[in-house]
């Protein structure tokens, strides 16, 4: 279904089976991302299932805000499952629990500190097998996109199937039907998974492999 407003054309509203999605003229964003607050190295937490729907309260503001953070705490309190994303995005979490969300260890030598910050104190992490990464690019960080296995590459991202066949090749060192086979076995949840990011200026997909 699709409404397209009368007073602004250039915005249409799409329903599709699962999410309401609302269309500007710079693209579309889903309509429950722009209710939770903008993170702009993890623009779709949802998506990447780093962020969920819950009934649980944020242990940090105490109040039940219908979401809460599925990824990994660093912090000396087990805080799994219990911080919301607006205590994420404004740095409380942070503070309260001296917390951050990406280990700082992912994050390659040429990435700005700024970046760096934002993303490990004020940014939703993810899950990676061994340790994650979080690829630079145009000389800042990229934004992370989701985890995929190579359903979700073909059905999306096809013209990365190419790519990631080299990657596991050069970068992983494995070769021949061994690599033709780690691509064919690339999976969202039980792994080995491929970590999507994009660069937010020349807008290119950068990639990490990982498995258990
Ligand atoms: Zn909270
Ligand atoms: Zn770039």
């Amino acid at each position: 279904m699709r409404f397209r407003s009368k007073d602004n054309p250039s915005l249409r509203v799409h329903v599709t089976a699962w999410r309401l999605l609302v269309e500007f003229q710079c693209g579309t964003i889903p309509l429950d991302n722009m209710i939770l607050p903008a993170f702009r190295y993890h623009p779709d937490p949802l998506r990447s299932g780093s962020i969920v729907e819950s009934g649980e309260d944020c242990r940090c503001c105490r109040k039940g805000r219908g979401y809460i953070y599925t990824g990994p705490v660093y912090s000396e309190e087990d805080l799994e499952d219990a911080i919301c994303p607006w205590c994420i995005a404004d740095g409380s979490a942070h503070r309260m629990f001296d917390a951050s969300f990406v280990d700082t260890e992912a994050f390659s030598e040429d990435t700005p500190e700024s970046a760096m910050d934002e993303i490990s104190l004020r940014t939703p992490g993810y899950y990676a097998w061994q340790g994650e990464q979080w690829p630079t690019c145009c000389g800042d960080a990229t934004a992370f996109v989701t985890p995929a296995g190579i359903e979700e590459i073909r059905k999306h991202y096809g013209e990365l199937e190419g790519s990631l066949l080299s990657h596991i090749i050069y970068e992983l060192r494995i070769s021949g039907g061994a690599a033709t086979h780690m691509l064919g076995s690339l999976n969202r949840d039980i792994g080995p998974t491929a970590y999507l990011f994009r660069c937010l200026r020349c807008e290119r997909y950068h990639f990490c492999v990982d498995q258990p």
